[in-house]
């Protein structure tokens, strides 16, 4: 039977966990990557992670709830991280249709450095700014070693292009891609790297990850099961 990880979710959001990740586990989805927010929900993913061996959590403070954080926010992290070792960052980044963008951009160079600085993968958030996101990670060559994941990835193939130079950049595609009509969807996962991609359900339905993977077996022409494979080893292989 294959086997699946869910790359990005937030079960932190639903009551009824232990009844979802068993369901997930039948259909062999082994793990389930959980990213917080913001600050108020870090400890309910701290609490799922070490409870249920099948969530791995991420903490850190997306561009939505930037309004949400105190100053003390980046030693609050750094403190927790440092405690939990198996805890990597995320869901971080940058969304043009949100306010602040000046705040968004320095809260996520914050965090861009921790994971630089601890070695913990970090999963970016990205609307509408890839510009910007291109041009901290270009200018930064340290953060060539850093693992990087574009989680619910979708942008022009031209960006894709220059995002797929560096080598720890990793893509990880949603059941947004599942959409008809969705311009640039077949393009980018055609040049997407087969090394490079991601799955994940970005809700609270695991199970949604294995359409996905159907999906992009189909556009790379490749069998379900080998790509369901190849999926969850590259996903294994940055956790
Ligand atoms: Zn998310």
């Amino acid at each position: 039977m294959a086997k699946f990880i869910d790359a990005h979710c937030h079960l932190q959001n639903i009551s009824d966990i232990s009844e979802t990740l068993d369901v997930a586990g039948g259909l062999g989805i082994e793990k389930c990557i959980c990213d917080a927010t913001s600050p108020s929900d870090w400890s309910r993913v701290i609490n799922l992670s070490i409870k249920y061996p099948a969530v791995r959590g991420c903490i850190g403070v997306h561009p939505w709830y930037i309004k949400d954080i105190t100053p003390n926010w980046p030693t609050q992290m750094r403190e927790t991280l440092a405690m939990n070792p198996d805890l990597m960052i995320g869901e971080c980044g940058l969304d043009s249709h949100y306010p602040g963008p000046e705040q968004q951009l320095e809260i996520f160079c914050e965090q861009m450095l921790m994971a630089h600085e601890l070695g913990r993968t970090i999963w970016i958030h990205c609307v509408g700014a890839w510009d910007k996101i291109l041009n901290v990670i270009n200018k930064n060559p340290a953060y060539s070693t850093t693992t990087i994941v574009l989680h619910g990835f979708y942008a022009s193939p031209q960006i894709l292009e220059q995002l797929i130079i560096h080598p720890n950049i990793y893509f990880s595609y949603s059941p947004r891609i599942l959409q008809p009509n969705l311009k640039h969807a077949t393009k980018i996962i055609q040049n997407t790297p087969l090394n490079k991609i991601l799955v994940e359900s970005d809700g609270t339905s695991p199970a949604v990850v294995i359409d996905v993977v159907n999906h992009i077996a189909t556009i790379k022409s490749i069998a379900s099961d080998k790509m369901a494979d190849i999926i969850y080893n590259n996903t294994k292989g940055i956790l």
